[in-house]
Formats: C-alpha cells, structure tokens, sequence
C-alpha cells in the first residue's frame, strides 16, 4: 500500500487562482520525493495540502489506508521541517527537540530517551543546553530535524530546508538528511527549487510548472528525457542546448540557418522541431557530422565550456580540462542515444 496517495488533488485560492491544477500520484513507503520547480510554480501549496495546513479544493488524499481531507495537521502523522527552522528561541535545543512529544503528553522518561538518541544521531548531544542563538545554522537545522525524528513520523515534509545555509553547508546537509532518512526509513516528500539538491537527494523527482505536475521520473529519467522542453532546460546547468529546426522525414533533422544533424529517430518531414542535446554529450571529433563555431572558452578547473554558434543559434559543449581548444570552427559529434527531440509548437518529448 502507498504511503500517500493523492487522486484528483487541486487548489483554486479564494481569488481564483488555480495554484495546482488536479493531480493524482503515489508514493512509496521509505521513498524520498523531491518536488521541484521554479518560484510560484505550485511546490509549497502542494506540499502544504499534504501537511494539512492548506485546505484542499478538489480531490482525495490518503496517507497509508487513511482519508485525510478533514484530518487537521496535528492529527495526520507528518512532521515538518521548515526553511527559517521555526524553533523556540527561548528553550534550549532539549526543550525544542522534546516540543512535539510534551504536547502530546509523552511520558517523562520515555521523550528523554528519544531526544537523547536523536541528539546522538544528529550530533547535537553537547548542545542540549544550549539555545538557538547559541548555535551555526546549520546546527539550527539539525535542531529542527530532530524535532521532526523524534514524532517517529508515518511521513518527513521538508519546506526548502536548506536554503538559508551557504553553498558548502548545503551540501554537506543534503548528504546528512538523506542518510538518515535511509536509516529511519521515514517516506519523505521534499520541497527545492535547487535542481542539483533534485537530482542528488530524490528517488524520485516530481517538476512543477505552472501548477501542473510536468513529470514524474527517477533522476536519470528526468536527465536523460525529459519529458519536455521545459523539464530539458530546467534540470541540468549549463542547461540542454535546444536547436530549432524542421524534420526531413529521412533521419535527420535540417537546423534553422544551414546544416542538418542526423538523429536516430524518424522525424515527420518538415514539422517543426527542437533538437536537445546536452553540452557534456557533445564530443569535438574532427571526422564529427556536426559544425560548431568556437567563440568563448571558459575555464572552470574541472572542466571548460565551450560557447558558440551551431547553425547561427547559440550552443554549448562541455568537455573535460584535458581538452586543448581555442576559439574558431570545429567538427562535433553527439554520444549515441543523447539526441532528444521536441515539439517546437508544443515542447512536448516527441
Ligand atoms: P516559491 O518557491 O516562490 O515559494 P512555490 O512554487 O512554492 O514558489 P506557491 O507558494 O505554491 O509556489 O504558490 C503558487 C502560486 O499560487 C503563486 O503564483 C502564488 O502567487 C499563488 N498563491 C500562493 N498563495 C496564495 C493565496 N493565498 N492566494 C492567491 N494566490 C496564492
């Protein structure tokens, strides 16, 4: 049985705004869905809907074999793990960990025990005594996953949590929620508008749009083919180069402004289209099929990018910092299997 299971869910505001369009999916016990998207696209109403702190327009939501449409947040068996921490600024981190449990008339013994092991696990246990002020943010933050590890949870829901944190701190947190999220086995569903937090963190990644779920897939799924132009360009940085063009119903795809590409697809002659191709799935090959024209290296230690004109339309190769290459024409060629075809009208996969 899923863990949460939502069918037809949408929200209309008071205003008329649709903010998520109807939706349906599952998730998976244990599992750790990433729900990603730019600013306004639906992420935090969907992932309030879920909490409960946002009433629900249409549709039905179960978590485990329980409708809980009417059940109201404290009552849903979630716990929460906000962005700005939400912790008491005047109780010590024992006090902020044990909040949940004291309201909830825990015996006395027993939230000592579980704060304890869950100070141990998050490497909190010298700064029990300690209060917010006293502590790095990002020990703030280890503060409020304790809080939420401690409920013993039927779900985890993340609200952006790392996004006051600096870049390196971010990362070492991903690394250190999802690890223990593997350990408790918690389902977790996880707000971000980081791709690369996506793609690092999630089993599975769900990209908003607009209100609407774009796509559902594994990491790789979501990479490798997308299901839009919209998904293409949004996961992946530098982002997937899209070159614009008409089929020739032989193979290939004739480029707007001069030369044609051959892709291992049938493409309808003449329909408008746009070809996908990753800056790190191009290779330079002298003997390569492709034309490129070499006009910004770009050095970024690990590797370089090369940013030009394929066609007259910009385009950008990554390759590695053992690559020597200057400015002007080169010849390309596309790994096999890293050619993506789109709807020029439509941006759907094709
Ligand atoms: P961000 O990353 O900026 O937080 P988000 O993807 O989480 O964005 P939401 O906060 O879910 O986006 O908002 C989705 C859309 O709904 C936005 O266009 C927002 O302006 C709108 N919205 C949010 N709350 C309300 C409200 N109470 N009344 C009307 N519209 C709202």
């Amino acid at each position: 049985m899923a863990q949460l299971s939502v069918t037809d869910l949408s929200k209309t505001y008071p205003n008329g705004f649709t903010a998520v369009h109807p939706c349906s999916f599952e998730i998976e016990p244990g599992e750790f869905v990433v729900l990603v998207g730019p600013s306004g696209c639906g992420k935090s109403t969907l992932l309030r809907m879920i909490a409960g702190l946002e009433e629900i327009t249409t549709g039905e939501m179960r978590i485990g074999d329980r409708v809980v449409n009417d059940v109201d947040p404290a009552h849903r068996d979630i716990a929460m793990v906000f962005q700005n921490y939400a912790l008491y600024p005047h109780m010590t981190v024992r006090k902020n960990i044990a909040y949940g449990l004291r309201n909830r008339k825990v015996p006395a013994g027993e939230i000592a025990q579980r704060v304890t092991q869950a100070a141990e696990m998050l490497n909190l246990t010298d700064y029990l005594d300690r209060r917010p002020s006293q502590l790095s943010g990002g020990q703030r933050q280890r503060v409020a996953m304790g809080r939420a590890i401690v409920r013993d949870p039927a779900l985890f829901l993340f609200d952006e949590p790392l996004s006051n944190l600096d870049a390196k701190l971010r990362n070492q947190m991903r690394i250190e929620i999802r690890a223990l999220q593997r350990r408790l086995g918690v389902t977790s569903v996880y707000v971000t508008h980081d791709q690369v937090e996506a793609m690092t963190m999630a089993d599975r990644i769900f990209v908003l749009n607009d209100g609407r779920i774009e796509q559902i897939g594994t990491p790789s799924e979501i990479y490798h083919r997308p299901a839009s132009t919209f998904v293409a360009s949004f996961m992946g940085a530098p982002p997937m180069n899209l070159l614009s063009g008409r089929g020739t119903g032989n193979g290939a795809v004739a480029l707007d402004g001069g030369q044609a590409v051959p892709v291992p697809l049938d493409t309808e002659s003449n329909r408008p289209v746009l070809l996908g191709l990753r800056p790190e799935d191009m290779a330079l090959d002298g003997a390569g099929p492709i034309a490129f024209d070499i006009e910004i290296v770009e050095e970024l230690g690990a590797h370089r990018l090369l940013h030009g004109r394929l066609s007259e339309q910009p385009f950008t190769v990554s390759v590695s910092k053992d690559t020597e290459v200057g400015t002007g024409p080169a010849r390309l060629s596309a790994r096999p299997g890293a050619v993506n075809l789109f709807c020029a009208e439509k941006g759907h996969r094709l």
